[in-house]
């Protein structure tokens, strides 16, 4: 089969002629329709987040169920499913036991212990497919695998209330995405960007608001929630100032610097700063359906898998409107 090899740090990917993977016990193999590009693909091939190399990334893929190990009884042949970051895991460390199988050391993930959806075929444990609903195309349904999954899990670790507002910094891949869950769920919602031409495209996902940093956040009366999905460092911490009092900052941007906050913010708004990943596959579920309902529109660029090289240069760059996919 074909496949997008990242041969080493720093490695540029490249298309290669690689084995067919066969599944084992459990497991399903999957011919790959679309591949989404996310920003953690750059940090892996970068070295920022531990890979082994060379290795085939691609944690958001999606396609059609070809092949079926034994003892397989959840998964049918032809089945349109998606994978996500964590497809199985211990199940008998404490985080396993407590249905929190993110924290477990243990697990085995999409691009990671498994081998990602960058290639014409992939095998994946058969408890960690989801279901895709027939509404949704794989070019759209691909990037609710990661992206959407993730914004979807941090408004709902938020507790957000009814009438609150919901800022979300950073209209990309994941921000457009966010701004739009939050605005189906009736949110009055903000989008924090500094790109002109997304202004207008903002308030048509749904924003009421759109301002370009935390002083313009302040001075329309800020956030109680506020959905950090930009990878500037800068452009986040900046957004602090305009979290309301009781407010909830969502860190879901990956970024090197460590997280500031003065100690104004934090103690006198009595601010919470929380971390947020994709914290349970009851979410993907929920994002996927809210999708599927037409709420939530995902914007794709799609790449043909020879144009793999072009597509990582434009995510690298962050040229892309907003999420690139790879079709075969
Ligand atoms: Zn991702
Ligand atoms: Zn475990």
């Amino acid at each position: 089969m074909r496949a997008v090899i990242t041969p080493e740090r720093d490695g540029k990917w490249k298309l290669d002629e690689v084995e067919r993977p066969k599944p084992k016990e459990n497991q399903v193999l999957i011919k790959i329709h679309a591949s989404g590009i996310c920003y953690t693909d750059v940090h892996q091939t970068k070295g920022e987040l531990p890979v082994q190399y060379p290795c085939i990334l691609g944690h958001e893929p999606v396609g059609e169920i070809v092949e079926l190990g034994s003892g397989v009884r959840s998964r049918k042949l032809g089945e349109r499913v998606g994978v996500p970051w964590v497809q199985a895991s211990c199940q008998r460390c404490e985080w396993c036991l407590r249905d929190k199988n993110a924290f477990c050391r243990n697990s085995f993930g999409t691009s990671a212990q498994m081998q990602g959806g960058h290639a014409e075929y992939m095998v994946a444990w058969a408890e960690g497919t989801m279901p895709i609903p027939d509404q949704l195309s794989y070019e759209e349904a691909a990037p609710i695998f990661c992206a959407g999954y993730t914004v979807w899990s941090g408004l709902r670790l938020a507790e957000p209330q009814p009438a609150e507002r919901v800022a979300v910094i950073g209209i990309g891949g994941l921000g457009h995405l966010a701004l739009q869950y939050a605005a189906a769920c009736g949110f009055p919602t903000i989008a924090i960007t500094h790109s002109a031409d997304k202004k207008k495209l903002a308030r048509e996902l749904g924003a009421e608001y759109v301002v370009s940093n935390g002083e313009e956040l302040a001075a329309i009366g800020g956030a109680d929630v506020i959905l950090a999905t930009s990878n500037s460092a800068a452009q986040t911490f900046d957004c602090i100032q305009g979290l309301r009092p009781d407010g909830r900052f969502m860190v879901m941007g990956f970024y090197s610097e460590p997280f500031q906050i003065s100690v104004v913010d934090l103690l006198f708004k009595r601010a919470r700063v929380i971390g947020s990943i994709q914290n349970g596959i009851q979410y993907l579920y929920e994002a996927l359906d809210i999708a599927a309902r037409g709420k939530v529109k995902v914007m794709t660029e799609s790449f043909a898998f020879d144009d793999v090289e072009s597509a990582y240069s434009r995510v690298e760059k962050g040229d892309v409107r907003f999420r690139a996919v790879l079709t075969f």
